[in-house]
């Protein structure tokens, strides 16, 4: 069955098919680091990570760039108020970002470009736009002239006059038209600056994107996402940069989440109605914060509230208790030598959970359907425990495989499942670990050696380190 997406670009769903076969290149905005993450990008990042593993779950390579846009005037400002150098200031939201993803189980990207490193790739594309008569040097920097770009608009439907009627060029601005956009900002006194053709200053904001992603993912690539916010004007002026600059389409399919939102207003920054995701990790448990963004699709919008929270809270509990609940029962379950009712009503309920986890996802990765074939196992499976003596181990099973496969989808229960399989070995493997540095100690190098080479053997290599001895897996 093939996977559908809601492409904004065509405001329809439709079959997804990568250019390449079985890979797909997928790039998604990243943060501008000046302050803390907060809930609202936890959402878009959370809701971007479950599309990326479940194109992974379906047999995919995904290629996955996410850019730091650690130059900025937003950037600029804050470092005026606190002091601080701009980039030390961004280098320390930037860590905290990756810190923040970490703890909250994003995978994370294959490639992370940064705007200060990639300032060369950025003034080379600057130089094409305006060899191909679509930038212009102005008094304050190198715009874009949108005028000449027959497609403006197609992504966010906005047409060029209404663009005009909202907006003027300002004193001192040194544009042609009210609606063009700055590809590189002359520098103003007491800023950070590059040399380039124009004189010193740096990029403007769009302008990276459509530099960074086509470095690392080609002229043309599948998915590129990010919030709502971004259609209009970031997005709109990507698409606008690149396909002037290579003359043809760029990106197949335009992803983007909706809103987390307190008390109808979009959490953000600005207006300060947000929640770090530091203070969140303090209360809830980093799976709690994913079920939470995972019960709802990612295109609509979600209200952060208490009793959102504690409902993602208890159903995670309920979750874990299956998973409990089927752990134990594994103690007494038997193999089947046949069926009772009780076995093909928990198979078929299963089977037919699972088909529907499938097809939800399948359908624009619809993750609060998803959910639903969840809970569905895991009522069943309770239901079968409660009603048969002893179980039989193929019906737990059909269940535990399922809760693998949400797991790796969803990125919640992996410690559970890491441990299940990893727990008794580690505890034998830290066991030899210590005996052979007793018996180095003791000087008795020849024991602690064969040790150390049986188990590379079985693919267990160990390493000495200043901090105590490691071990690792190896192919033997
Ligand atoms: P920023 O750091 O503000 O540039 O945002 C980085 C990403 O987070 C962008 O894709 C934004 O659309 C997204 N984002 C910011 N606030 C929210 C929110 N309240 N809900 C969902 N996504 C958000
Ligand atoms: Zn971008």
């Amino acid at each position: 069955m093939a996977i559908r997406v809601y492409n904004t670009l065509t405001k329809r769903k439709e079959e997804f098919r990568p250019l390449r076969d079985n890979e797909v290149r997928m790039y998604v905005c990243g943060p501008t680091v000046y302050d803390y993450t907060h809930l609202g990008h936890a959402r878009t990042y959370i809701a971007f990570d479950v599309i990326r593993r479940y194109l992974e779950h379906r047999g995919y390579t995904v290629l996955m760039v996410m850019n730091f846009t650690d130059i900025d005037d937003k950037i600029i400002k804050r470092a005026n108020e606190t002091g601080e150098d701009p980039k030390e200031l961004a280098e320390r939201f930037l860590r905290y970002f990756l810190e923040d993803m970490k703890a909250l189980k994003v995978k994370p990207a294959d490639i992370y470009p940064r705007v200060t490193e990639h300032i060369e790739d950025i003034i080379e594309f600057v130089r094409k736009l305006q060899e191909r008569g679509y930038a212009y040097e102005g008094s304050d920097g190198v715009y874009f002239e949108v005028q000449r770009f027959k497609d403006y608009g197609k992504l966010s439907g906005i047409k060029l006059d209404e663009l005009r009627k909202g907006a003027r060029v300002e004193p001192g601005e040194g544009k042609r038209n009210p609606e063009d956009f700055a590809l590189w900002k002359k520098a103003k006194p007491g800023e950070p600056k590059w040399s380039s053709p124009w004189g010193k200053g740096r990029p403007g904001w769009h302008i990276e994107c459509s530099t960074m992603s086509t470095k690392y993912l080609g002229e043309s690539f599948d998915i590129h996402g990010g919030g709502n916010d971004l259609i209009f004007p970031h997005h709109e002026n990507e698409i606008a940069q690149t396909e002037a600059c290579t003359g043809h389409e760029w990106v197949r399919y335009w992803l983007h989440t909706g809103f987390l939102m307190v008390n109808g207003e979009k959490m953000s920054k600005s207006l300060g109605n947000f929640v770090t995701i530091r203070e969140m990790l303090e209360r809830y448990d980093p799976e709690v914060i994913r079920l939470f963004v995972l019960q709802r699709h990612y295109r609509s919008p979600l209200d952060y509230t208490e009793e959102g929270m504690e409902h993602a809270k208890n159903n995670l509990e309920r979750l874990y208790n299956t998973l409990e609940n089927i752990r134990v029962a594994m103690e007494r379950a038997e193999i089947s030598f046949k069926w009772g009712e009780e076995e093909f009503e928990a198979y078929e309920a299963i089977r037919s959970a699972r088909e529907k986890f499938y097809e939800a996802m399948d359908d624009d990765f619809n993750t609060a359907e998803a959910m639903k074939a969840v809970f569905e196992v895991s009522n069943a499976v309770n239901r079968y425990l409660t009603k048969v003596e002893r179980p039989k181990e193929s019906i737990l099973r059909k269940a535990m495989e399922f809760f693998r496969i949400v797991s790796e989808v969803f990125g919640i229960f992996e410690d559970y499942f890491r441990e299940q399989r990893a727990g008794e070995e580690e505890e034998l493997i830290r066991l030899l670990i210590d005996v052979r540095a007793q018996l180095r100690k003791e000087r008795n190098f020849a024991l602690a050696d064969r040790i150390r080479a049986e188990l590379r053997e079985m693919g267990i290599q160990l390493e000495d380190t200043p901090q105590g001895t490691v071990w690792k897996r190896v192919k033997v």
